[in-house]
């Protein structure tokens, strides 16, 4: 009997033993798993700082007025408003735009360059004419209706997302090649005005690189208002607006 009782309490002794020795396991595991989150935290916070230290003044917000992203998947709001001002040749541009536009002509025009704005805003109407007519050239070439609204499309937007729809976009030639052919490029007048837009607030708006994402065609003649700061900075990271949007979506 008294043999027995020895066993029961070493056994108890054990067992007592091997629970501390589990507990103080448990508890160990438990602090190493706090540690390891507590250093990912840290290293998370690290990353965000330095991405924000890398640009510190990210220039504009997805919803000011001037970067309204217009193409095939975002069609013009239907309930957008627009304040049309008139400029030279009876054009007419959203009223905000009208000293910039006037400015960056003026200070070519001092460079002895002769700029010729040939398309501004236009009406929904306008935009349908245009667009069927480019339909129509395919479709005189071959084309079953679908190619050719799709090949139309890259040359002409579909009405409802045209950036002239919202006055907010120009077409600008020289005086002496009017012609809407890559050979634009080489002018002066457009050669002056893709290295200079962006200190009045434009953008070469379809860079041929970014033809992928635009989705329309290289237009060296299509120059898009987005403000200075906004211009500046894309032109400093290479981005066209729909890459510029998706950038600033990440910090908002
Ligand atoms: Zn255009």
């Amino acid at each position: 009997m008294k043999k027995n009782k020895k066993i029961v309490i070493i056994m108890i002794i054990i067992i007592i033993l091997e629970i501390t020795i589990y507990q103080n396991r448990l508890l160990k595991k438990e602090i190493e798993v706090q540690a390891s989150i507590a250093k990912q935290e840290k290293s998370e916070i690290q990353n965000q700082n330095e991405i924000k230290e890398e640009h510190p003044e990210i220039p504009g917000k997805t919803t000011d007025w001037e970067l309204i992203l217009i193409n095939k998947e975002n069609p013009i709001p239907e309930n957008y408003k627009i304040e049309l001002s008139n400029i030279e040749n009876a054009h007419k541009v959203d009223n905000r735009i009208k000293t910039a536009i006037e400015q960056i002509l003026a200070d070519a025009r001092k460079q002895g360059l002769q700029p010729y704005i040939c398309s501004s805003y236009r009406t929904r109407n306008t935009q349908k004419t245009l667009y069927n007519k480019k339909v129509a050239q395919y479709r005189k070439q071959g084309y079953t209706q679908e190619n050719a609204q799709k090949e139309a499309s890259y040359w002409v937007a579909i009405p409802g997302t045209s950036e002239h729809e919202i006055g907010l976009a120009l077409d600008i030639v020289s005086k002496k090649y009017q012609i809407l052919d890559e050979k634009q490029e080489s002018t002066q007048v457009q050669k002056w005005l893709i290295e200079h837009c962006t200190e009045y607030g434009f953008i070469l708006r379809y860079p041929t690189l970014k033809k992928d994402i635009t989705m329309i065609n290289y237009e060296p003649w299509h120059y898009r208002y987005v403000g200075i700061e906004n211009a500046k900075f894309m032109k400093e990271h290479d981005m066209c607006l729909e890459e510029y949007i998706e950038y600033l979506k990440k910090y908002e």
